[in-house]
């Protein structure tokens, strides 16, 4: 099954993306964490990725195309892929048609995880990661059992993105809706659209998006 999560920054979509792969043996594929690895390994594309992602603003539809369609043609995406931060414009959205064809798969769904703008800045500057196991954890809505200690790995190291702040938070909720909110109606046309209540907890959302799937 090959699906994509959609919702702007804070949503939601890579706590439940991986709850997804847990659940369905399928591979999340977050093209955020893809730039900042490039960013951190001083790649050629990471070079030109860093600026743009620091002020919330989108890297080139072309950069993220080529590295999506090669990452889609590793071994561990046979049984399908969440795709988790693409496509975010309609370039993409076609480019990514384009390309599954060419590879002989589909998108089975496209699920909204519709949410108010206003609570997103408090889950953005309030996420943190482990820097072992790449969990995601929140200072107010999802704190670690023990403090301080990672629930999955007991890693104790733990990492807020450069981009997690108010100011850069409020530019990409524009980039959201000015650039990547259009995708909607272009999936609604194809008619594998669903929607799921973002601002509901956690569990719950998980719930709907297993029902919204089948
Ligand atoms: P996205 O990948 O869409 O940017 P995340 O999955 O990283 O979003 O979630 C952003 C932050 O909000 C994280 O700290 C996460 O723990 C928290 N979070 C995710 N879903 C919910 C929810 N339904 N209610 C409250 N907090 C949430
Ligand atoms: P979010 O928490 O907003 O979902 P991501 O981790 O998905 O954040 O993305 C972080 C940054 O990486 C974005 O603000 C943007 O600069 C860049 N980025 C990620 N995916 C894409 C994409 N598909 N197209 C263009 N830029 C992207
Ligand atoms: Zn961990």
């Amino acid at each position: 099954m090959n699906l994509i999560l959609l919702g702007p920054p804070g949503a939601g979509k890579g706590t439940q993306a991986k709850r997804l792969e847990e659940s369905r043996g399928i591979v999340q594929l977050s093209t955020g964490d893809m730039l900042r690895a490039e960013v951190a390994s001083g790649s050629d594309l990471g070079k030109e990725a860093k600026g743009i992602m620091e002020s919330g603003g989108l890297v080139p539809d072309e950069m993220i195309v080529n590295m999506i369609s090669s990452r889609i043609d590793q071994k561990d995406c046979a049984n399908g892929f969440i795709l988790d931060g693409f496509p975010r414009t309609t370039p993409q959205a076609d480019a990514l048609d384009a390309m599954l064809t060419d590879k002989g798969l589909k998108i089975d769904h496209v699920v909204e995880l519709k949410v108010d703008d206003d609570a997103m800045v408090e889950r953005i500057t309030g996420r943190f990661t482990c820097a072992k196991c790449g969990a995601g954890y929140h200072d107010s809505f999802q704190k670690p059992q023990k403090e301080g200690v990672c629930d999955k790995c007991g890693g104790t190291e733990f990492t807020r993105r450069a981009d997690d702040n108010e100011e850069t938070v409020r530019a990409r909720l524009k980039a959201y809706h000015d650039q990547t909110a259009p995708i909607i109606g272009y999936y609604d046309k194809k008619g594998v659209m669903k929607s799921v209540d973002g601002m509901a907890a956690i569990d719950e959302v998980t719930k709907q998006l297993e029902g919204a799937i089948g």
